[in-house]
């Protein structure tokens, strides 16, 4: 049974902040939810959809006396928020937040925690290729993993009470180093996303392809990497702009790799491009087992954007 959190605020309410509005809801995870976003729309769009008991546009007024506090911006925000809100964290508050990159939001947040507030670093790894709060759905963590990544001295109490909310909305919770969480990342979800923006950019910069041609034959692969270069670009521009050394890092290697595979082609190696081939369908397979994909020919999209 998880412990109800008396005050939850939420700072940001775009697809993940409202997916965590809507779960705690409706597993009962806190007493009352209070609802930041910045613009006047956002804020009258959550109040509308009901995803909170009060809304405000300011990120302090919002964390004020809150017992658990989540930011749900992106990145490159969360600095100025925790510099904005720290003066109104009561002792014992837990900060929070849902950021893609762990280094850098704690290089960011980490100075602005008042002694006796406790910050403890999460990332679900779960999403869509949809921003804003109608994108949200309470089962969007759902067996999916959330990861922490507290520094070493952080309060034990609060992380179990972070790892418990979590486990409470459903999430499986592992605990990482960040720099770690940040190269494990780098290669499983921002590469793959930054090759999806740029074999899209590519294939609309070719003249000799026509624009209709490309959506009419789209199905021949291209097409769910059209999907992954439809996310948020606000939010993948700090992804990349906040994990520069582990993107580039990884990049470095799938270049040299992406080479080799060019050398197979040109001098007609079939054996080196089946032998890879081979590894990398026992790697879906791994994942399917592992229960985070489904076999479905549409990847399992379909039963989360009904949702
Ligand atoms: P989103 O749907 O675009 O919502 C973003 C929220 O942040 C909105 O409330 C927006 O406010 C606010 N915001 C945007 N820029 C801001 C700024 N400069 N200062 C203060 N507030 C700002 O984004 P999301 O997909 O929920 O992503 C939020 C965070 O979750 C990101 O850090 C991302 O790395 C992480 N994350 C995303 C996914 C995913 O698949 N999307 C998965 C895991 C983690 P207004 O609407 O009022 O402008």
């Amino acid at each position: 049974m998880t412990e109800r959190i008396e005050r939850l605020a939420l700072i940001g309410i775009g697809l993940i902040g409202s997916s965590i509005a809507r779960g705690a809801r409706q597993w009962n995870l806190a007493n009352e939810i209070v609802v930041q976003s910045r613009r006047d729309e956002t804020v009258e769009t959550a109040k509308r959809l009901k995803l909170g008991d009060r809304y405000t546009t300011s990120a302090a007024e919002a964390a004020k006396d809150a017992d658990l506090v989540i930011l749900s911006v992106p990145v490159g925000a969360c600095g100025a928020i925790a510099r904005e809100i720290a003066s109104g964290l009561k002792a014992g508050t837990i900060v929070s937040d849902v950021g893609s990159v762990k280094e850098s939001v704690i290089r960011q947040m980490q100075p602005h925690i008042p002694k006796g507030v406790h910050f403890v670093p999460a990332h679900p790894v779960a999403g869509t290729e949809y921003s804003g709060p109608e994108a949200g759905f309470a089962e969007l963590f759902r067996n999916r993993w959330t990861i922490l990544t507290p520094p070493e001295d952080t309060d034990r109490n609060a992380v179990e009470q972070v790892r418990k909310f979590w486990t409470g909305l459903g999430a499986n919770v592992e605990m990482m180093d960040a720099a770690h969480h940040d190269m494990v990342l780098a290669i499983t979800s921002h590469v793959p996303h930054l090759i999806a923006y740029n074999i899209v950019g590519t294939a609309e910069h070719l003249e000799e392809v026509t624009q209709s041609e490309v959506m009419k034959f789209a199905a021949g692969g291209f097409r769910d990497f059209t999907r992954i270069a439809a996310s948020d670009p606000t939010m993948w521009r700090d992804v990349f702009l906040n994990n520069k050394q582990a993107v580039l890092e990884m990049l470095g290697r799938f270049t040299e790799d992406l080479t080799a595979l060019q050398r197979a082609i040109r001098f007609g190696d079939g054996e080196a491009l089946f032998d890879l081939f081979t590894h990398t369908r026992a790697v879906r397979r791994g994942i399917i087992d592992a229960g985070q994909e489904t076999a479905a020919p549409d990847f399992g999209r379909h039963e989360s954007e009904k949702s």
